[in-house]
């Protein structure tokens, strides 16, 4: 049985893989926050983290790029917004199949809930500390502290 600490986007991409049993692996998401409020600013979800998405779920991948937006084009500058590079995105998505997706954190972390499997998502569980071996894990609520 695998602990995972934390429903951000990396726990919560974590417990998809796992619980849509592409791993087969038991396990059981603890997060310290009572609700996943939808707060963060913009991330751009890059090719190589589209294909992991994708592979999770074609309807989980769909939702993010509706609720995103695709990036076609790249554009740096320095601080007088004079451009230092520029590139067509075209490229990218000619060999990975994608190109980059801009997506607000709240929104990518709220998707990924509502595909997960909220039976094994404990909100409201703070882990403190684990045993040495790993074996037991100390979670803290408002008001109990449980162990193992
Ligand atoms: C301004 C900004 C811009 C960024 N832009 C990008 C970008 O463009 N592309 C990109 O890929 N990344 C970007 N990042 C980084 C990206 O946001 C993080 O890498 C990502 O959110 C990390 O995900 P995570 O799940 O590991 O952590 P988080 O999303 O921080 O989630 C951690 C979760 O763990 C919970 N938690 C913490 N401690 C405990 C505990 N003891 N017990 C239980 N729960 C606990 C917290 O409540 C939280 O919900 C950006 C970050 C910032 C700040």
């Amino acid at each position: 049985m695998i602990s995972i600490i934390g429903g951000g986007i990396g726990g919560l991409t974590l417990a998809l893989a796992l619980a849509f049993e592409k791993l087969g692996v038991e396990y059981n998401l603890y997060e310290r926050a009572e609700t996943l409020t939808e707060v963060g600013a913009g991330i751009w979800i890059p090719p190589n983290a589209l294909q992991v998405l994708q592979w999770i779920d074609q309807d989980l991948f769909d939702q993010i790029k509706e609720g995103g937006n695709v990036i076609d084009r790249i554009v740096l500058g320095d601080s007088k917004l004079k451009p230092i590079s520029d590139t067509d995105q075209g490229f990218i998505k000619n060999i990975f199949g994608f190109s980059t997706i801009a997506i607000h954190r709240g929104k990518l972390q709220s998707i990924l809930y509502e595909f997960a499997n909220k039976e094994k998502i404990k909100l409201g569980k703070s882990s403190k500390y684990m045993t040495k071996n790993g074996l037991c894990l100390y979670l803290f609520d408002l008001k109990h502290l449980t162990m193992c």
